[in-house]
Formats: C-alpha cells, structure tokens, sequence
C-alpha cells in the first residue's frame, strides 16, 4: 500500500513539472518515437523563458451550444443502463508555459491498431506546437478532443478574466487547427468535416471547485475528471494494466496521458486492452458515454481521495501556468 502511494505521488510529481522529473537522458529518449502516422516529431524540452503567449484567435467564432442543465458539475463517472458495458480511455496531452511536452505517437498507433475510441484533452499551447498531431486526432472519427486549458493552469487559484482566457483560448486554438484541416482535405478534394466546438473540459490537476466549474459550464463545456487513475500504480507493465482493468466499472473515465508524461502508457494500454475485451467492456468517447447514461459528479475533483490535489494550490508562480513556485509565492491567492 505504501509502494502504491509512493507511486501516485510520483505520477502526480510527473505531471507536474513534465520534462523537469526525467533526467536528460529520459527526455531524449521520450522523444524519440514520435514520427509515423501523427505527424513530424516535435521535441521535448523546457524553453528557456515562460511562454504565455496567446493563440492567433482570441475568441471562437463558431457558436458554442449552452451546456444543458443535466452536465453540470464535476463529472467523475457515467452510470449507463445495465448492460451497456462501455468505458472511456482519457488521455490528457498537458503542456505548461514553461516547456513543450512530447506527444506519444506509440499511444495512438496502439489505439488504431485496437480500433479503440478515445478522447483527448489537449492543452490549447500543446495544439499550437503539436499543430499536426493535433489535426491527425481531430480527423480520426474514433478519437474526440476536449480542452485542457492553454497552459496547463490551476484553475482553483486562477481567477476572473485569465481563467475564461484559459478555456476560449484553447477552443480558438482548437478552431483554429479545424479550419487548417478542412483547407486541407478540401485541397485534396475530400469533404470538410465542418465547426466542432470543445464541449468537454479536463481541469489540470483536477482543481477546479465551485466557482470555477460554474464558469466553465456557463461557457458551454462539461468537465470531466475520471475514476480510474490510469498510471503511477507499482509494479511491472502487465501487473498495471491488471490492476486499472479490475478498478474499472461499466462508465467508468479512465485517466491515462499521450504528451509522454509518464513514458510507457502505450505499453500500459497495449497490456490493458485485451484485458478489457476479456472482461466485456468496450471502448466508448466520454460524449458517447454521457449520451448513454447520467453522469455522477462530484462538488470537487480530485486524483484517488478527495483532497489529495490540493498539494497544486501554491506550488506554482503565476497561477500555475509558470515555472515552480519560492515558496509561498502564491500563497493566498486562492
Ligand atoms: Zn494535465
């Protein structure tokens, strides 16, 4: 147990500061796998001056449809009607001011190969330096894209004007990449696939509480966190992928990430889905699974037990979208 705890800590210490927990060497190698059939390889590395750059497009132009009623709140899970056997692989693809992140190509390979569905919360900065893998999950019908803010933030602690940035910029950005698509497959004599606004959201960290969710939601998007912690569990590959296959339940949101922040998910969803078809379950995007069955929310999100994210309240400076925090820097900003 203890091991176990160890290593979710580890996982959380992971995401938190990216590259930052891997030595060189480990980033190097991370980003060595990234061609193929998403696109040309982009490197991981830490810049050397906080980016916190807008996207070209401030505001969407397409109309956001209003969130109904029914999908407010933080949504951990799905209870579908029985029998219906389906659960959604999330994969997060988080990316600071402070680096660009990887993007693991392995994963997605992994995932076509199995023809499973997934959804992918993406930071907005994340689709601005991954523009091409960005467009080659948005093509594939199996895959559906979600927003994971533009630069990673807490949004528990970010307040007013900077926390709506955080979320229209990412569905401009996402706009953005549609509309580059579309020129695209136009180009080459294919159908455009059309406006498809960012209605789900994954808050970093899972921090979010009540006045952040209420102003995501009035923005027109659900958020979603998960009830299944895909990666940080103890042992070998296999013994993982066994553990995240008996801790599902029908509706389940399992929380796994493709920027290669931890570096073996592919190798971990490669083990998990067998196991799963095993045990009947199917592979669904979170809007096919909230289209199914009602969500089950929670007033605050967190990883495995309820505070235990809490840690990412004043760790970072600027609001969580910078480098680590001296401490007590944003002490009190909450
Ligand atoms: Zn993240």
């Amino acid at each position: 147990m203890r091991a176990k705890a160890a290593s979710l800590w580890l996982l959380l210490w992971m995401l938190a500061v990216g590259c930052q927990a891997l030595t060189s060497v480990d980033c190097q190698a991370a980003t060595q796998n990234h061609s193929g059939s998403a696109g040309a390889p982009v490197k991981m590395h830490r810049l050397a001056k906080a980016d916190l750059s807008p996207p070209s497009r401030l505001v969407p132009v397409n109309a956001q449809p209003a969130l109904p009623d029914s999908l407010r709140g933080i949504i951990r899970r799905v209870a579908l009607p029985a029998g219906d056997k389906r659960l959604a692989l999330t994969f997060d693809l988080c990316e600071r001011a402070v680096h660009v992140t990887g993007f693991d190509a392995a994963l997605v390979d992994v995932l076509r190969k199995e023809n499973a569905r997934a959804t992918f919360f993406a930071g907005g900065k994340w689709m601005r330096s991954h523009p091409e893998a960005t467009m080659s999950l948005m093509a594939d019908p199996r895959f559906e894209l979600g927003n994971h803010t533009w630069t990673h933030a807490n949004l528990a602690v970010m307040q007013g004007q900077k926390r709506i940035d955080q979320v229209l910029w990412t569905n401009a950005q996402a706009e953005l990449l549609r509309e580059e698509l579309d020129a695209r497959r136009v180009k080459a004599g294919k159908q455009a696939l059309g406006p498809k606004p960012l209605t789900l959201l994954r808050l970093p960290y899972g921090r979010g509480g009540a006045e952040a969710v209420a102003a995501i939601n009035g923005l027109g998007l659900a958020v979603i966190q998960w009830d299944v912690v895909g990666e940080g569990g103890g042992g070998s590959v296999a013994a993982r992928a066994k553990a995240i296959a008996e801790a599902v339940r029908p509706g389940s949101i399992v929380l796994l990430h493709a920027n290669q922040v931890p570096k073996d998910t592919a190798a971990l969803v490669r083990a998990l889905l067998p196991l799963l078809r095993q045990r009947g379950y199917a592979t669904a995007t979170v809007s096919e699974l909230l289209q199914a069955g009602a969500p089950e929310t929670v007033d605050d999100g967190y990883f495995s037990v309820p505070g235990d994210n809490r840690i990412y309240d004043n760790r970072f400076e600027d609001n969580g979208t910078g480098g680590r925090a001296k401490a007590g820097a944003t002490s009190g900003k909450q």
